[in-house]
Parts: structure tokens; sequence; C-alpha cells
């Protein structure tokens, strides 16, 4: 349970003073329904009242506070403002109110009287004015106006001092907490207590408070950080005491496939299938994620792994993103399959009727060893008889919801996702930090690096003379149509224009694939460039995810500069697949953008997906790489992981040491941190730790 010293933060910001069920529904907008909420919601911004000069000394074009007295108001006609004319013995301003109300201005500003104002100094016709001062004080109560006033993101309809009052009531319900932070760090980074921390950082004076560096600010990120690494932390020694299935694995089928093998696993993929043959045997339930780069040999070890638990009697089964890409791996392992005598069977969208009743009912029964297919597998009419291992390819298509629904197929199935989208350490750590990982770290062996050049699409002509004789060698290219924005009609009006033109060049040799066409028809394009009968595939980014065919050499992008940086490099994987030099021709427009430039830049200079990754990482920010809410990527508050990576390697740090002096958080500091979970709303994870 949340203990109690929180309990006011999470009650309605309606309990506290002036927050009323209107204002409360705009600061639910803002910021969120608790008081919690507001404290977390920190300002982006600092207004400096602090200028308070003479009025013959101040300068126009800033904000200042100034001490007045009343000489005069003088009524507006018609659209011409009210002026409220004053002096301060050294110089004069007017006060200049648009739809005023006579009896509010009296109140406000009767003649004769002395005020301090604040607000922005403006020059109108060589007179200094004040348009709505921001703040009107009798003297003696000056307390009321800050020297320093913190800006929020606005809200519609939500005045930005209502807004500030709730803030400051809300801090005034935060409670001293216990320190949950090592003493070393916080001296280290001079950072205060969690409390100070959030006063202060409600308080800027200057932009730099506002900086994410600043130590209030930087210390409440960490907060955040931890809190997030812990649960994950938590959750994952969970499910070390998760069980899953041990299974039993005898190896005879695992060796004859390792023979019918047309090459030898990497050293790489064999580490990766050891591991994942371990996680199987030991009673846990595996969740495991492998990484490896476009091209590395991911399915042949997801297969493998498969064919281990067939063998230990009960079913496997494989989810890829695309259509294209399940009948693609349907085609490899059922050649496989046939070899070793397993069943293998494909089923999606596209199976209907008879055939995919047949298939159903072959599943339950336990007739089909390894079930290939898209989203289709999520229906409820598809049911296993022993469901014993999920793999999810490209798995950051997937989102967590889709991998759960699948693993309510099975008991307690093991878990494998596969990315070859290159995660990097930051992303990893707080999106996927719950899972273990392995990754096979090269290429098989013989494969060279693919040549990437940029080309103007001015000079088409000549790369059309090079294809021309890379098919006369018997190569194989693809050629990549640019994606129209938001249109899939263009996108194929493209493509079809595009191997119009090519087929005057070289006639039967070119094929079409694009999304929009019927999906039989796209099959017999891609499985007649995978044969050889064509040699020159025109395509939409219907390749982009896993299409194998290792004899093609080359892979020209029409219009590189409007696909993304993962994107360009997912493509280019597409070839350098065989022994034979491969080349990526990127084909850009004359004027493109600054980004686009640095993309096209970071793809043609490195082949590291990684790098890329770092890169793309970098140009676009974390939430973007991944699609926050698809891969599960928490969002967080205060801290900024485009900037702020340093701190997650802290924390993940920090985590480990915590749990492995102390795996139950029983310490006084662990109670501390439970506080820290339950602050951050990591209450599932909070929870665990109680258990043990
Ligand atoms: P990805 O990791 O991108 O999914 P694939 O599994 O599609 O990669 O494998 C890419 C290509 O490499 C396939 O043609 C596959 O048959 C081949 N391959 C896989 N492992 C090896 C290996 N150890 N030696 C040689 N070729 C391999
Ligand atoms: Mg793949």
């Amino acid at each position: 349970m949340r203990p109690e010293v929180l309990f006011q933060l999470f009650h309605s910001v309606t309990t506290l003073k002036g927050v009323g069920p209107r204002v409360a529904e705009l600061i639910a907008k803002a910021a969120g329904q608790n008081v919690i909420d507001l404290c977390l919601n920190l300002p982006t911004g600092v207004i400096d009242r602090s200028y308070h000069p003479k009025i013959a000394m101040a300068e126009h074009g800033r904000i200042a506070t100034l001490d007045i007295e009343v000489l005069e108001h003088r009524y507006g006609h018609g659209r011409s403002p009210t002026r409220v004319k004053a002096s301060d013995g050294t110089g004069a301003i007017d006060l200049v109110f648009f739809h005023a109300r006579k009896e509010w201005l009296n109140k406000q500003l009767p003649v004769g009287e002395k005020r301090v104002i604040s607000g922005h100094l403006e020059k109108f016709k060589d007179r200094l004015q004040i348009s709505h001062p921001d703040y009107i004080i009798v003297p003696g109560e000056e307390k009321e106006l800050p020297n320093y006033e913190p800006v929020y993101p606005m809200t519609a309809g939500l005045a930005p001092k209502t807004l500030r009052k709730a803030v400051r009531e809300a801090l005034t319900k935060t409670p001293d907490l216990p320190e949950w932070l090592d003493r070393s760090l916080l001296e280290k980074h001079k950072w205060p207590s969690w409390k100070a921390a959030l006063t202060a950082a409600h308080a800027p004076k200057n932009l730099g408070d506002l900086e994410p560096s600043a130590p209030p600010r930087e210390r409440l990120a960490y907060d955040e950080i931890l809190a997030n690494q812990l649960a994950l932390a938590l959750i994952r020694q969970r499910r070390v005491h998760l069980k899953g299935r041990a299974l039993t694995l005898p190896n005879e089928k695992l060796s004859t496939a390792l023979d019918a093998l047309p090459f030898k696993l990497t050293n790489g993929q064999f580490v990766a299938l050891s591991e994942i043959l371990g996680d199987m045997k030991s009673g846990r339930r595996m969740q495991r994620l492998l990484q490896g780069d476009v091209g590395s040999g991911k399915t042949v070890v997801a297969f493998l792994a498969c064919l281990a638990v067939i063998e230990a009697g009960a079913q496997a089964t494989l989810m890829a993103p695309t259509d294209v890409l399940a009948r693609q791996h349907g085609r490899t392992l059922q050649m496989l399959g046939e070899k070793i005598g397993i069943r293998v069977a494909v089923l999606t969208g596209r199976d209907k009727g008879k055939s995919r009743e047949a298939t159903l009912i072959a599943l339950l029964a336990g007739e089909i060893d390894l079930l290939i297919g898209t989203h289709a597998l999520f229906q409820n009419s598809v049911n296993f008889k022993d469901l014993a291992l999920i793999v999810v390819d490209e798995q950051h298509r997937f989102g967590v919801d889709q991998r759960m629904a699948l693993s309510a197929k099975g008991l307690a199935p093991h878990m494998l996702a596969m990315t070859a989208t290159p995660i990097p350490r930051t992303l990893m750590l707080t999106a996927y930090g719950d899972m273990d990982h392995i990754a096979i770290p090269e290429k098989p062996p013989g494969r060279q690096t693919i040549k990437t050049t940029v080309t103007p699409l001015g000079r088409i002509e000549d790369v059309i003379d090079g294809i021309g004789r890379a098919l006369g060698r018997g190569e194989r290219v693809y050629w990549i149509c640019p994606l129209v924005e938001e249109s899939e009609v263009s996108d194929l009006a493209a493509a079809e224009a595009r191997s119009e033109s090519l087929r005057a060049h070289f006639g039967d040799q070119v094929a079409l694939a694009h999304g929009q066409m019927k999906a039989h028809e796209r099959d017999s394009a891609m499985a007649r460039f995978a044969s050889g009968e064509a040699r020159l595939l025109v395509a939409t980014t219907v390749v982009e995810v896993g299409v194998d065919v290792p004899e093609a050499t080359i892979i020209v992008i029409e219009h590189a500069e409007r696909f993304g940086l993962a994107q360009l490099h997912q493509l280019r994987g597409r070839v350098g697949r065989g022994e034979k030099q491969s080349f990526c021709l990127l084909l850009r427009a004359d004027r493109i953008s600054e980004a686009a430039k640095q993309r096209l830049l970071a793809v043609s200079s490195t082949d590291d997906g990684f790098k890329i990754a770092e890169e793309d990482l970098r140009l676009r920010g974390a939430g973007e790489v991944l699609g926050t809410r698809q891969s599960g990527l928490p969002q967080f508050r205060i801290a900024n992981l485009d900037t702020q990576s340093d701190l997650v390697a802290i924390a993940r740090r920090d985590v480990d040491l915590i749990i492995a002096k102390d795996p139950e958080l029983k310490s006084s500091r662990a109670q501390a941190l439970r506080t820290l979970l339950y602050l951050f709303e990591r209450d599932a994870a909070a929870r665990y730790a109680r258990v043990g």
C-alpha cells in the first residue's frame, strides 16, 4: 500500500484551497488530477519582476515593478482605451486599460493613492506605459508580488495566476520524505533534498534555473529515472521467480537441423541459441529480446529454438509484422521443416474459408508444430494444443498488449522477441529493461560492407546504365520508389510509372510489387524476383522489413530524402546478403532540408546499425525513434532521455547495487526507495518489492 506520508499528494486537486471542480478540470488537462501532478509539472519559463527602477530611469521593453501615485483617470471613448495617469515624482507613466469598468478602476487605482504595479513597460508616442499591469498592489502588501514568477505551459481557459496559486498550494502539501539517494551522489552533483529540489524547481530566478542541468531539476529527473529503473529491476527480478515450463530438450532434431543448414552458425548465433535453450530448460519463464542488425541471421536462431520446443512435444509460433514477411518465413522454414520432419503452416489475414478452417483444426489437434503468421494470430479462433514458445519478429512493430494476447494462448509460454532496429542503450534500459537481452554482434562471414553513395536524381540516366550492366552480369536489383506523403494512391502511381519506364529499358526482367496489389500478385512478383525469373524488382516499402534474396546486389532508393534514417538502413539491408560486393544508391532531389541531408550523410557514412540508431536518436529524439506508444516506452514527465542518458546509466548502476545488497528492499534506505516508487506511481513494482 501507498505509504501514509504520500496520502496528501495523491488527493485530488480539489482538496487545494481555491480549486473548485471547474478549475480542477482545467488543471487535469494541464498537469493531472492529483496534487502530485501539479508538483511534478515544472515551469518552462520565468518572469523576473525584480527590476524596480524610478520612472525617470526606467528602460522600456522589459518587465518592471514601479511605485506610483495615481493622478487621474482619463476614460476612453469608443475603441480607445482608458488611461490612468500616474507618476513617482521622477517621471510619468500611463496605465492603459481596454474595456475596464469604472468601479473596478476606482477601487484598484483610486486617484491620489499610492500603489505598486508590475507589468511590461512599453513606449508609445514618447510616453511610457503599461497595458493591463499584471499586479496592482497596495503598499505594505508587497509580499503578494513575487520577484520571480514561474511560468507554466498554458491550457486554454486556465489563467496563469490561478494555476500558479494552485501549484503554490500544492507545494505546501509536500511532506519531507526520507532520503532515498546516496549521500555521496547528492554531494557529487550538489543535489538538494527532494522537497527542497521541488520547491526550488518551482521558483526559478533566471533561465539557467530552468536548464535540465540545474541541480534541483536534475535531481528530480534522476529520481524519476531511478524509479523507472528500480521498477524494471524489480519486475525483472520477480520474473526470475515466475515459473515457466522447464522443457527437456533432446537434441536429435536440432543436430539434424544444424547439419541440414547450408551454412555453419556464426559464433554469435550459436551463443544466442544456447542462451535461449538455457532459458527454456531453466524452469523460469523466458522473456528475451534478440537483437541483431539486419542480415545477422536471427531467423535461423529463432527456428532452431522453435525446433527444440517442438522436439520436446510442444508447439511454437512465429509472428511477423507483414504478410510478405510471414510468407517468406513460411517458405524458408517449410523447406527446412520438411527435411527434419516437422510440420510448418502459415496463417495470415489472407487465409480464409476452408483452408483457414483446416489450419485451425490441425493446430488444435497438434498436427501443426510451428505456426507462422501475422496479426491474424491474435484472433480468438486461433487455438493451440500446447503452445510453449512465441517468437515475435521485428518486435518494435508490435505493442505490449499484442504480445500479451498471444501469451494467453499458451500455458506460460516462453517469449522470444527479435528486432533489427538497433536500440540505443538508453532506450534499451528504459523501455526493455524488464527483458533479458542477447545480441548477435556479427554478420555471417564473407559479407562485404555495402557501398553507399548519394546521387542527384538528375543523374538517373547514368544509374540506369549502371543497372543495365549489373543485370548483364546476372545480378539482381531492387528499385525502391518514394513514399508520397499520406497518399497510397500516388505512391502506387509513382511505382507504376517507374516500372513502366524501366521496362522500356529492360523488358520482362522487371517485376513490380506494392502494397495496393492483390496479395497473390505481389507474392508472385516477389517469388519471380527470388527465383531470378525477374531481376529488377520495382517496389514500394513492402520490401522494407526482412525480405531476403541473397542474390540481390544493388538497391536504388529514389527520393531517399523522404525516408527515415532507420528505414533507409533497413532497406539497404536487403542487399549485401550474399558474398558479392553490394551497392546502395540513394537518389536525392536537388533541394532537400538540412535534416534530410544529415540523414543521407549518416547512412552513407556508416553501415553500423548501432551508430545509425544513435544518430537517429540524436536527430529525432527518443519518443519518435521507437514510436512511444507502440514500444511501451515510458513517458517521463521531468527527465529527458534525449539529453540525460548519462543519468540513466548512473541509475542503472545504482539499482544494480541496491538490489545486490538488499534484494528484498528491507533496509531503511530501501523503505525510502519504496516511497520513491509510489511517488512516481510504480505501485505494481513497489508491491513486488514487498513480496520479495
Ligand atoms: P535477419 O537477422 O535480418 O532477420 P535473416 O535471418 O533474414 O537476417 O538472415 C539473412 C541471410 O543470412 C539469410 O539469407 C540467411 O539464410 C543467411 N544466414 C543466416 N545465418 C547464416 C550463417 N551463419 N552463415 C551464412 N549465412 C547465414
Ligand atoms: Mg529478419
